[in-house]
């Protein structure tokens, strides 16, 4: 693996509380960085941005209204970038900010300009931080609200910069024969090379208060990976180091091959 994406989900970076998990972006930056001193080109697309404006302006739940969660996704962008600036700082590492939008992907100038753009920012060893506009995009946001968070967006700027690999990170170790929350007996499944109606069936509900999305929209990201002919794993991001291991094709999580 040459070119990786990882993709962190809103549970993984942000408290129950609401408050700003500090360890695991910590960890992150550490892993990423890590990587890049390895000769990896890394892109980051990093949720969040909601979860951290409601935690800014000490909101339990999240607003129904579209622009109130665009206000908060504004405010909770710039802080979330602040967070990583200063976490990758330390480990000397520079990164950048991506905002995109889908017109811009499906207009093949925008597209093509955006492509080059990563290509450069890679090519100077820079960790892009991508993220969905949040603030402009009003059907995704809400098609966001109904499935979640940038699963979708992750295999899509994977398979466009024609990464190697997607690592998408959740508060979950893996898929699961069932929803582990819900059912006692469910099982991880350690690979799986097809994405079948029966295995959308297993993926069941939305997740957490904060994360939206639950396992469907991840389960599609991978559907675009392996049409791809790429490889995803999903793995736990409570402790995002858990990349190293994966990097050493240790068995972590589920592989989507
Ligand atoms: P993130 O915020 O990381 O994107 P989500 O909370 O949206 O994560 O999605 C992960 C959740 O999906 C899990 O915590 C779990 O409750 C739910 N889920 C539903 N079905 C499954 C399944 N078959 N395997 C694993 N998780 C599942």
């Amino acid at each position: 693996v040459q070119r990786l994406v990882v993709k962190i989900g809103t549970s993984s970076l942000i408290h129950a509380n609401g408050k700003i998990n500090l360890q695991a972006i910590d960890q992150l930056s550490y892993t990423l960085t890590g990587l890049v001193n390895e000769g990896k080109q890394v892109i980051l697309v990093s949720s969040g941005a909601i979860g951290v404006g409601m935690g800014q302006l000490g909101l339990a739940k999240r607003p129904t209204k579209i622009q109130e969660q665009q206000a908060l996704a504004s405010i909770g962008q710039s802080e979330l970038m602040t967070v990583y600036q200063q976490r990758f700082a330390v480990y000397g590492q520079k990164i950048s900010q991506v905002l995109l939008t889908h017109d811009v992907l499906d207009f093949p100038k925008s597209k093509e300009h955006v492509h080059h753009t990563m290509e450069q920012l890679l090519k100077w060893g820079v960790i892009p931080v991508v993220n969905e506009n949040d603030t402009v995009a009003v059907d995704e946001l809400d098609h966001y609200t109904k499935f979640g968070d940038n699963d979708q967006l992750s295999a899509i700027v994977a398979t466009r910069s024609n990464a190697d690999l997607l690592v998408m990170l959740s508060d979950i170790d893996g898929f699961y024969t069932k929803n582990p929350n819900k059912y006692a007996d469910a099982q991880l499944v350690d690979v799986l090379h097809e994405i079948t109606k029966d295995s959308l069936k297993r993926a069941g509900g939305a997740g957490t208060e904060l994360g939206t999305g639950g396992m469907t929209t991840k389960l599609k990201a991978a559907q675009s990976i392996l049409d791809a002919d790429k490889m995803m794993v999903l793995a736990n991001g409570v402790n995002p180091s858990i990349i190293f291991k994966i990097m050493n094709n240790e068995p972590i999580g589920t592989l989507f091959i």
